[in-house]
């Protein structure tokens, strides 16, 4: 998520929110992290810490095959149910526990990963966008970069350079962004391609398979730019939705794009949810210390799997964050 722009997005990852928000993506040039010396310091230390690996849609099937198992030789991949346990028994996960889990679940969690998972023995999580599921409307950030390409325009986006569309989009107050969302759709001349997303009985096939379904709200705001009210709605009826589909209300929640609001963890501990998950790309804990704001790294299925060894012994983050480059 050229170098990463702080603004209110899913840092790298959501933010990164496919190829609109490719101008979060850490460059390349961090892959000769892999030849420092102190990433041996790193992976060890990191396998006193818990890596929760923050995915979004799999668009590289054989690299991600390759992570998983790079993770089955170098780590000990739980549950949620494992981390909820341990935060229940106040007893801290197994050495090098890594939890793999996908933000707005698109198909690809259903088609793509859940394959690669099961051949391995690994479990996961997802976290769904609710007013998404059964439909063929596309996460609005994709719709967003399509309008403004095809003459979609705003009043309040009149200006700017077209990669700063969705950072403005995010930094707005959210009755902004939903109506300048409105006012490209009306503005544009085609109509965003159809997007199929995961039906109720898709989350349930998920669940069934070891991927358990977490909570991500019903429309994927940024909830600091939200008022109370709509911080409320948007939670519990993502929460109505998924007890409905699931038979039984859901335990973990994403914040979407990543950055904890406390107004939302007030809610999340009136509806009993257990685990939050951040987007901050920091290791945590093998016994989360603030279980409703759990750290976890930003990690993509094209990432190589030299890469992806430096984001999980902490090495690349640690790196982001000296040069100035948080992800969160
Ligand atoms: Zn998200």
């Amino acid at each position: 998520m050229p170098p990463i722009v702080r603004c209110p997005a899913e840092p790298y990852g959501g933010g990164w929110h496919g190829a609109p928000d490719d101008a979060h993506r850490p460059d390349a040039r961090v892959d000769w992290l892999r030849f420092a010396p102190v990433q041996p310091v790193f992976r060890a230390r990191a396998a006193q810490r818990l890596a929760v690996l923050a995915y979004h849609g799999v668009t590289d099937p054989r690299s991600f095959g390759a992570q998983l198992d790079r993770l089955r030789r170098l780590a000990t991949p739980v549950s949620l149910g494992a981390v909820l346990q341990a935060v229940t028994e106040r007893r801290p996960l197994p050495a090098r526990s890594v939890l793999v889990t996908f933000d707005d679940a698109d198909r690809s969690v259903l088609t793509h990963a859940l394959p690669a998972l099961n051949a391995r023995g690994i479990p996961a999580a997802a976290f769904v966008i609710s007013e998404l599921i059964g439909t063929e409307r596309p996460f609005w950030w994709h719709e967003a970069d399509f309008l403004a390409r095809h003459g979609g325009r705003a009043r309040s986006l009149d200006c700017g350079h077209p990669s700063q569309l969705l950072p403005r989009l995010k930094a707005m107050p959210d009755p902004d962004r939903r109506r300048s969302l409105h006012e490209l759709r009306v503005s544009a001349d085609r109509r965003p391609p159809r997007q199929e997303q995961l039906s109720p009985a898709d989350l349930r096939a998920l669940r069934d398979g070891g991927v358990a379904i977490g909570n991500h709200t019903q429309g994927h705001p940024c909830l600091g730019r939200c008022d109370d009210a709509t911080v409320r709605a948007e939670i519990t009826g993502a929460h109505e939705d998924l007890t409905r589909w699931l038979g039984e209300p859901p335990i973990a929640f994403a914040y979407p794009d990543g950055g904890h609001d406390p107004r939302a963890e007030a809610v999340l501990q009136e509806l009993g949810y257990r685990l939050g998950f951040l987007s901050d790309h920091r290791l945590g804990p093998r016994l989360p210390s603030h279980p409703l704001q759990i750290s976890r790294l930003q990690v993509d299925s094209t990432t190589s799997t030299r890469r992806f060894d430096t984001i999980l012994s902490g090495l690349e983050p640690a790196y982001l964050r000296w040069r100035g480059q948080p992800m969160a």
